[in-house]
């Protein structure tokens, strides 16, 4: 093999719950500077999906590349310090912190230095810590979160929090991002600048994973589209493939 480059690879991916095949044999390949997007019913997998390649849950069978290596069934911070980073269906945001410190918690796990190292002031960990207080600016700046930097998370409407909650997985610096319906809920405004955020993303060279149901909105963002129903991958494409498929029209589209 190539080595995948930095592509994320899964492969035959099998997830059960008791008896029930929450994701059946899906294989999907992740890669720089492209978004696919995952969408079917409620229930159809997409988030057990997520959580089998960030190592949340080990597959009954399948694996997952990430660069080449093997990464099936690390555990979660394991994958997210490689750099496969996913973001929560439900933002899980620290309420008291502002959005400037809930963002550094994002950074915090990547710093090489932390901890005691931090504390005793080494020259290599304040450097470390200079350079993350500047990435994390640059993040605010982003993912248009300046203006509110200092204010308390929980003081903060929805759509800020669910900006934020992206901003710190992109704090920790990640290759791979896996972003778990973060348009639920937003207004058209946030959606737009969602999109933006996403956009430059994209333009850094993550290979991002994007879940939605909004279809204009993904229509204007996605490279390609994959469909999962029942856990089962029935439609791999571009949009306007998807918009035109029976099976999808059946299970997801027609009602
Ligand atoms: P989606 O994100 O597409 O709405 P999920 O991946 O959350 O779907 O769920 C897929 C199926 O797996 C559903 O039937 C759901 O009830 C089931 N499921 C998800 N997580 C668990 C779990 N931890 N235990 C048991 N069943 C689960
Ligand atoms: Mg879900």
């Amino acid at each position: 093999p190539d080595g995948g480059g930095t592509a994320l690879e899964a492969e035959g991916i099998t997830m059960r719950f008791g008896g029930l095949v929450a994701v059946a044999d899906v294989s999907l390949r992740l890669e720089p500077g492209r978004i696919t997007a995952l969408v079917g019913p409620n229930g159809s997998g997409k988030s057990t999906f997520v959580n089998v390649v960030t190592g949340i849950y080990r597959p009954a069978a399948g694996q997952v590349r990430f660069g080449g290596h093997d990464i099936t069934g690390l555990p979660d911070y394991q994958v997210a310090t490689a750099g496969v980073v996913r973001t929560f269906q439900d933002p899980r945001l620290v309420p008291h912190f502002t959005v400037r410190e809930n963002l550094l918690l994002g950074a915090h796990r990547q710093l090489r230095h932390s901890g005691l190292a931090a504390t005793l002031a080494l020259p290599g960990a304040i450097a470390e810590e200079a350079a993350q207080l500047a990435l994390v600016d640059a993040v605010l700046a982003l993912s248009d979160l300046t203006e509110v930097a200092d204010r308390p998370i929980d003081t903060l409407p929805y759509g800020t929090r669910r900006m934020a909650e992206v901003g710190r997985a992109l704090l920790a610096r990640p290759r791979v991002i896996l972003l778990d319906e973060p348009a639920a809920g937003l207004s058209e405004a946030e959606m737009d600048r969602l999109a933006q955020l996403i956009r430059d993303m994209k333009a850094m060279g993550l290979a991002i994973l994007l879940i939605d149901h909004h279809m204009d909105f993904l229509a204007e963002l996605v490279d390609e589209v994959v469909v999962l129903d029942s856990g089962r991958m029935i439609y791999r494409g571009d949009i306007a493939g998807m918009r035109g498929d029976a099976q999808v029209i059946a299970a997801y589209l027609g009602d």
